[in-house]
């Protein structure tokens, strides 16, 4: 399968000629050599690590055509038009076409054409199509969202489990090599087992992006949150996440009142509309987009500075892959998750609507619960992530979550918590956390008297407390370790090993209970400070930058972001480029593009340079 030995440098000099990359990331590197090596493979990347680029570089070098396993039809489109602007031979065949269209992308396959060719899953299971495709020399299958292929994952498609034979049946077996965001154990062994990859490499990388800033913050006034961040952010595109499409509706309305560049996107919209409201944000017409979790699989937009999730998800994947839509060209961006006690009554509410069997409705539940400890998690928000999908990491804390950032002192709350892990002990560890906090509150509601708790020790021990407050310490305590919560639908609170240590009067528990302030405008907001060179990146250039952009991209009916990305923009308005040699050392500028873009931004700044000196 690899005869001419292909090396990591061959793959350089393919990055830097048609990316304008000068380097792979550390991730990609591994995942490349090992594909080179003419190995299976399975690469997990959070989004916006750079998976294309892992298949698409062997699938210049290696021999014969790399056939993508795509699921979604926007996805596929954006991905060709982006490598044919590059300069690289690539198709996609999926129902938008006529049979006409299809028939003549095969021959141009069968001529040797192409390097990589776009199908969705359902098409591996046609007849016609397994007999054209064994006619081609195919090196390398590429799946990528793999997780699709595990009932565990979030969007299980059927199609998915004919990757495999269909694979096998080529008359020579290609390379197999998998892609996905998502990393829990469950859903690895799903995609290892039934896509059958054969001794693979597996690499798993760079879910903590460091460009993401991300934030908790709990008790906010979540519309006025979105109102006043939208408005200090205006000139940034962002998306708004929110559970339900009555909140969709309400919070476009609201931001459209308020004067803003708003679309919306959900399910009970009509397919024309959505398309519309997705090709606005994509042009940036549109600069804030409302949405339910039915928008963004299949965004490519990468200049995306904020997502807001106005509530919480139901578990760190989704939320994961919901927000690594921010920053995905590596610049610094905010992902900030608005959390209340109700988000956690809608998921509960929402997993027992769904008929499913038990085995399935706990796994919900214990991923819910994991949900919530990220929400009250006091840790480095980064490592709690990493933590989750198993990634090895060095503890560092990264500095810029709402956690690291947090500045209010930490409280001793030793006593308070030795209050509630008594009571629970007298409650024989048999209830959940309402009834808890409603027993330390002091409260005579018929169920407490029910159980006689009015006699226990403990109860009023909180008096001073409101029962919210008891509630959110008891949440803390729960994310820290303390204390676990049974799963499911109604969970009981009990103790840990650290808490018998508190009672014992040998650990000491510390809070930051007040209430978090706000990274609105400014203030918690550094994206500023780790821009590319704060001071040196020009403004006005970059404007002007921007709008020649906009111009090229509406002559080639692209958006934007595939005739350069925002990050080759700026480093553009710092260099200001004299000559096509120093123009073609900005990150981003490969070989084809220059020929095709890099001319009007050159004359730009020869002009630039002229009106300087005069
Ligand atoms: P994914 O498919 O993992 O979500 P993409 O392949 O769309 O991510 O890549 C995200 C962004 O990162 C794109 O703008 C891409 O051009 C950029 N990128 C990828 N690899 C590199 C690299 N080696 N150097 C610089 N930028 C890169
Ligand atoms: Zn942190």
């Amino acid at each position: 399968m690899n005869p001419q030995e292909l090396t990591i440098e061959n793959a350089q000099e393919m990055l830097q000629k048609y990316y304008g990359y000068p380097d792979f990331r550390e991730g990609q590197k591994k995942i490349v050599a090992s594909l080179l090596e003419g190995r299976d493979t399975l690469g997990i990347m959070p989004t916006g690590g750079g998976k294309s680029i892992c298949y698409q570089v062997p699938a210049l070098l290696l021999p014969g055509l790399t056939l993508v396993v795509s699921p979604l039809i926007s996805l596929m489109k954006d991905q060709v038009d982006a490598l044919t602007t590059a300069g690289i031979p690539a198709a996609y065949i999926n129902s938008t076409l006529t049979g006409k269209e299809v028939n003549e992308r095969i021959r141009a396959a069968r001529r040797g054409e192409l390097k990589l060719l776009y199908v969705a899953p359902e098409r591996l299971e046609l007849d016609w199509f397994r007999l054209e495709m064994a006619e081609l020399s195919i090196s390398c299958v590429a799946v990528d969202e793999a997780h699709c292929v595990s009932q565990w994952g979030h969007d299980f498609r059927t199609s998915y489990l004919a990757v495999s034979p269909f694979v096998e049946e080529l008359p020579e077996r290609p390379i197999l090599a998998a892609f996905t965001a998502t990393a829990t154990p469950e859903v690895m062994e799903d995609m290892l087992r039934l896509l059958r990859l054969r001794g693979p490499g597996v690499f798993v990388t760079g879910l903590g992006r460091d460009n993401l800033a991300m934030s908790v913050l709990r008790g906010e006034n979540k519309k006025e949150f979105v109102l006043e961040y939208t408005a200090s952010h205006a000139h940034q595109p962002g998306i708004v996440y929110a559970a339900t499409r009555k909140e969709v509706d309400d919070l476009y309305q609201r931001l459209r009142n308020a004067g803003f560049a708003a679309g919306r996107y959900h399910a009970g919209m009509s397919d024309d509309e959505r398309a519309e409201s997705q090709e606005a944000f994509l042009y940036d017409d549109i600069r804030v987009m409302v949405a339910t979790n039915a928008f963004g699989m299949g965004i490519d937009k990468s200049n995306v500075r904020y997502v807001i999730h106005y509530n919480m998800p139901k578990n760190m994947e989704a939320y994961v892959q919901e927000a690594g839509r921010a920053g995905r060209d590596g610049e610094p961006s905010q992902c900030i998750l608005l959390f209340s006690a109700q988000d956690i009554m809608t998921q509960k509410f929402l997993i027992e609507q769904n008929p499913q069997d038990s085995e399935r409705k706990q796994n919900e539940y214990r991923k819910l619960q994991q949900m919530i400890d990220y929400c009250y998690t006091t840790r480095c928000l980064r490592s709690a992530m990493l933590d989750y999908f198993g990634e090895v990491h060095g503890d560092k804390p990264c500095g810029i979550c709402s956690s690291c950032t947090d500045e209010r002192e930490l409280v001793d709350m030793t006593v308070d918590a030795q209050k509630i892990f008594s009571c629970i002990h007298r409650m024989r560890e048999r209830f959940g956390v309402a009834l808890v906090s409603s027993v330390l509150k002091g409260s005579r509601s018929q169920k407490v008297l029910q159980y006689g708790f009015d006699k226990l020790p403990t109860h009023g021990a909180m008096s001073g407390r409101t029962e919210k407050e008891i509630t959110e310490i008891v949440n803390v305590l729960i994310s820290e370790g303390y204390l676990a919560l049974s799963e499911g639908q109604y969970p009981v609170v009990r103790l840990q090993q650290p808490a018998a240590e508190v009672l014992r009067g040998q650990r000491e528990v510390r809070q930051r209970v007040a209430r978090p302030s706000r990274p609105s405008a400014g203030g918690r907001d550094r994206s500023r400070s780790r821009d590319l060179s704060p001071s040196a990146v020009n403004e006005t250039v970059f404007e002007q930058l921007r709008l020649i952009r906009r111009e090229l991209a509406g002559r080639e009916h692209v958006p934007s972001y595939i005739i350069f990305n925002d990050a080759t923009l700026r480093e553009m308005s710092v260099v200001c480029p004299q000559t096509e040699e120093e123009m073609m050392k900005v990150k981003g500028v490969g070989e084809v593009k220059y020929r095709k873009y890099g001319k009007e931004f050159l004359d730009f700044f020869q002009s630039e340079l002229y009106s300087n000196e005069s």
